[in-house]
């Protein structure tokens, strides 16, 4: 990953390689931002830019040894640790090593949804077990094979269980020389105070529209209203962007589905109501989880255009005309409970219950919350 690839961030990034030219890198650092948003790719070029002996002041150069191992993530110093689940007696990272490099040959943008389908553990909880934490400490105890930094990137530091944080305390506080310690995750909220403490911040911003839309129409190639279309939807997640563009027309059949869903829901429509729930229930998971999305997305939209400016509210031209009729039935009495409902029905398709009935019984309360009086 370059710096010249990863889209927006254009102040953040000449930070980074401000310090790193300085030479003023602490040697633990935590990239945090929401999904979407760059921070690994962030985390990748930073890594890149500060092993590539011929950089320049804008980034790597993109052709040397460095660079080409680093595009192949086969950089002999550069360790990667990352929630997975229990498999054998000892739970490493090194033992999911094939399904993460593929993981990250679709690409530096990726989020934790893909790497649960990676796994094909989409029931499973992942997180890292306390072995990693001998793991890390004894790689980094070797050697550097480039004679360069040694990096760790630990992803998702936020599923570090304590036991494996409170071991890693002393090795991310006193780290051998040259030793780069990389996290990468969505909040620091769930990562241990210790840990955070001990590491410089790098705050990451979701993606401003106008860089979306410039890397969509430039890369994509989508036309100028397309583009603003999925900006506005995405809400500067590029990886969102990335699987609405896959999509194929998927945005315009969740549209479909959920316009004629709220109308049974309005109408009480057991026969619609039940063939939705059906239909519903056969999908995948992903597919549930994303249809939720997409609701829980156009609810607050409608909130956004009743009660601020409706040119602030991000819909796109095919849903403007339905959110126009729609949005009055959502409203200060029922908003709070209609986003609860959703995210009852988003955990327990996460839980595995009975799908079919999750949709059944989250329709007739979205009924009874549709009539509720302003
Ligand atoms: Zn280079």
């Amino acid at each position: 990953m370059l710096f010249k690839d990863i889209v927006g961030q254009t102040e953040l990034k000449e930070s980074l390689r401000r310090r790193i030219r300085s030479g003023d890198i602490s040697h633990a650092n935590m990239f945090v931002g929401p999904e979407g948003s760059g921070h690994f790719p962030l985390a990748m070029a930073f890594a890149r830019y500060a092993c590539c002996p011929n950089r320049t002041d804008d980034d790597s150069c993109g052709t040397c040894d460095v660079c080409q191992k680093f595009d192949s993530y086969q950089y002999a110093d550069l360790h990667f640790t990352f929630p997975i689940y229990k498999k054998s007696e000892r739970s490493v990272s090194a033992g999911f090593m094939s399904e993460w490099r593929e993981l990250l040959s679709t690409g530096a943008y990726f989020d934790f949804e893909q790497w649960l389908a990676m796994l094909n553990a989409e029931t499973k909880q992942l997180k890292m077990y306390v072995d990693e934490a001998s793991e890390i400490v004894q790689q980094l105890s070797l050697k550097s094979y480039e004679g360069r930094y040694k990096i760790q990137v630990i992803w998702m530091p936020e599923l570090l269980g304590n036991d494996v944080s409170n071991k890693l305390l002393k090795v991310i506080e006193e780290p051998p020389a040259d030793t780069l310690f990389l996290m990468v995750g969505n909040s620091v909220d769930r990562v241990l105070g210790t840990i955070v403490s001990r590491t410089q911040i790098v705050h990451v911003n979701v993606i401003d529209d106008d860089d979306m839309v410039k890397v969509l129409m430039e890369k994509h190639g989508s036309n100028q209203e397309d583009a603003n279309d999925i900006a506005h939807f995405v809400e500067g997640n590029y990886v969102k962007a990335l699987r609405v563009m896959n999509d194929n027309g998927g945005q315009e059949a969740f549209l479909a589905r959920f316009r004629d869903w709220m109308r049974s829901c309005y109408k009480r429509d057991a026969k619609q109501i039940s063939v939705f729930a059906q239909e519903m229930g056969k999908g995948s998971r992903e597919a549930q989880k994303q249809f939720l999305g997409y609701t829980l997305h156009f609810v607050r939209q409608c909130i956004v255009s009743n009660y601020g400016e409706v040119d602030l509210a991000r819909f796109t031209r095919e849903e403007q005309s339905f959110a126009s009729k729609f949005a009055p039935f959502i409203h200060h009495k029922n908003v709070i409970s209609i986003t609860e409902l959703l995210n009852e029905a988003f955990r327990d398709v996460e839980r595995n219950a009975n799908q079919r009935l999750v949709f059944m019984d989250l329709s007739l309360k979205m009924h009874q919350e549709l009539h509720r009086k302003q």
